[in-house]
């Protein structure tokens, strides 16, 4: 346990420029409800932030705010964890419905003027203000299908990162026209726990690769064969988050970089916490990682001095153990 200590925290801290992203789509009023809660209180439990993008007008109608006008629990639930740093809220569309098919598939915004995306975007930023008070920064086109029309609206309205699919303009982890472009790395629907690893292991292994692994999942992903929620896709994504705590070598963050944190490590968690009442809460952006991350180093030294003295022990003990061990094993033998 000792090593799973210093590998999430101090150690693997200073070692690891690795994010881990989870992006949760298609939060909206017309969501499964329980699924949506059981994924987050996973997050609460492992410390682990996540991005959910939200549809603000997912039904025909009422033409009004839906988030505000046609759930009241949905409503009040997300009310009630707008102010909680492991929650982004970001934008995914406005309607999320196939009014502009692309060659490649469906889509929301692909081909459509400038003008009509403009306004649908603007129409859906401006209900989630109003609904959460939480002014969105990334946009996630549904479908991952967007085009340039959808970026230059997006910037326009003051957007800051944009998730989607790899092909709609050839870049991950890239910039253009002055806007982060971001792809998925993995969708946890489609996967056993097992396929999780071994994909992040590839990605952890290659240098070549970028630093951030972006991990898809819906709130209907959850969701059982009986209409109850699937406690063992629940478990999955929590015995994912353990194993990537376990590699020393991640850190959690969301797509703005507003809230890093190492997950339930004893060390990093405490950490993380005091930087809630020094960080730059009302400003997130991708500066204040920085903040966060020297308020994490300062923090840290004093457990760190521990940690190693305490690694040190361990693994004298461990080698006087296996010394004795080993002759045990080997007298009878010879
Ligand atoms: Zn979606």
């Amino acid at each position: 346990m000792l090593f799973v200590c210093v590998g999430s925290g101090a150690t693997g801290y200073a070692q690891t420029n690795k994010y881990v992203i989870f992006r949760d789509d298609d939060v909206a009023p017309n969501a499964d409800f329980a699924e949506l809660q059981a994924v987050n209180q996973v997050h609460i439990d492992k410390n682990v932030p996540v991005t959910l993008g939200i549809i603000p007008h997912p039904y025909p109608t009422p033409s009004g705010n839906q988030l505000l006008e046609v759930n009241h629990q949905f409503l009040d639930y997300m009310r009630s964890i707008d102010s909680n740093h492991l929650f982004q809220f970001a934008q995914h569309g406005n309607t999320h419905q196939n009014v502009a098919p692309s060659p490649q598939g469906p889509s929301e915004f692909y081909g459509r003027p400038y003008a009509s995306q403009y306004d649908a975007i603007k129409q859906g930023r401006n209900d989630i203000t109003q609904a959460f008070g939480v002014t969105p920064t990334s946009f996630l086109p549904p479908f991952d299908k967007s085009d340039n029309n959808t970026l230059k609206a997006a910037k326009a309205l003051g957007f800051t990162e944009y998730c989607t699919a790899f092909a709609d303009f050839n870049i991950n982890q890239g910039y253009r026209d002055g806007i982060k472009i971001d792809t998925i790395s993995i969708e946890l629907g489609n996967n056993s726990l097992q396929s999780m690893e071994n994909a992040t292991e590839q990605w952890l292994n290659n240098d070549r690769s970028t630093d951030t692994f972006i991990v898809l999942y819906h709130p209907a992903d959850f969701r059982g064969p009986d209409g109850a929620v699937n406690t063992a896709e629940v478990k999955l994504l929590g015995d994912y988050i353990d194993y990537l705590q376990g590699t020393g070598r991640v850190q959690f963050t969301t797509l703005d970089g507003s809230w890093t944190t190492t997950g339930n490590g004893a060390v990093a968690s405490s950490s993380s916490q005091g930087a809630t009442t020094v960080g730059a809460t009302d400003a997130p952006n991708v500066g204040a990682n920085s903040g966060d991350i020297g308020g994490l180093n300062g923090g840290l030294v004093g457990s760190a001095v521990f940690v190693v003295l305490a690694a040190i022990l361990v693994f004298s003990l461990a080698s006087i153990l296996t010394i004795r061990l080993g002759k045990n094993k080997n007298r009878p033998k010879r």
